[in-house]
């Protein structure tokens, strides 16, 4: 049987919200499967990453496509760079394959979901992987977030055989 990860969920319900016509912020870049993902279907993808390292890595794998920005910096500051886009995806967590204690964190991605409902535009899908500290700290926090704003979700939870916390998806669109 195929080995399903959270991702190719994730990218099965982007596929039911993207057109060639979208405009998408990969909110973490990391190595660049999800903006390789979304610039073969969407018009364009602005990615952001705090690590210079990841952003070469996303460049490496996306160099034929024409339709990406890539911005080093917080996605704290996304509406700074773009103002009009029809959805916002977050990858939590670090690097796979890079250093571990450089990973999303709690205050910042609520930092920037809270910036994001005020400015009520597209959808926002989160992957948050609860099997770390952090990551379980983040679950928590985004789970939180939600329920304050009485925002109304999807949430798909990720049974997995051999670990305890499996990871989470987190859908909703203004
Ligand atoms: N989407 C990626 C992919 O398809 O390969 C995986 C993302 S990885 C799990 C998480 C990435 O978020 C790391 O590369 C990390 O450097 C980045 N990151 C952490 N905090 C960030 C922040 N505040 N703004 C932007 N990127 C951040």
């Amino acid at each position: 049987m195929k080995n399903i990860k959270i991702t190719d969920l994730a990218h099965e319900l982007l596929e039911t919200e993207i057109t060639k016509d979208s405009v998408i912020v990969d909110a973490t870049a990391g190595n660049g499967n999800d903006t390789k993902f979304l610039a073969e279907r969407v018009k364009h993808v602005y990615t952001f990453d705090i690590q210079e390292s990841a952003l070469n890595q996303t460049r490496t794998l996306t160099k034929d496509f024409k339709n990406i920005t890539y911005i080093h910096d917080t996605h704290e500051h996304i509406l700074k760079y773009v103002q009009n886009f029809d959805g916002v995806v977050f990858n939590l967590g670090y690097l796979p394959g890079g250093d571990k204690k450089i990973t999303t964190m709690t205050h910042s991605t609520i930092d920037t979901l809270e910036k994001l409902h005020k400015n009520q535009k597209g959808f926002i899908l989160v992957v948050a992987y609860p099997g770390h500290l952090e990551g379980l700290k983040e679950t928590v926090a985004v789970q939180s977030f939600l329920d304050k704003h009485e925002i109304k979700y999807r949430v798909v939870k990720f049974h997995h055989e051999t670990k305890n916390e499996a990871p989470f998806i987190f859908f909703w669109k203004y």
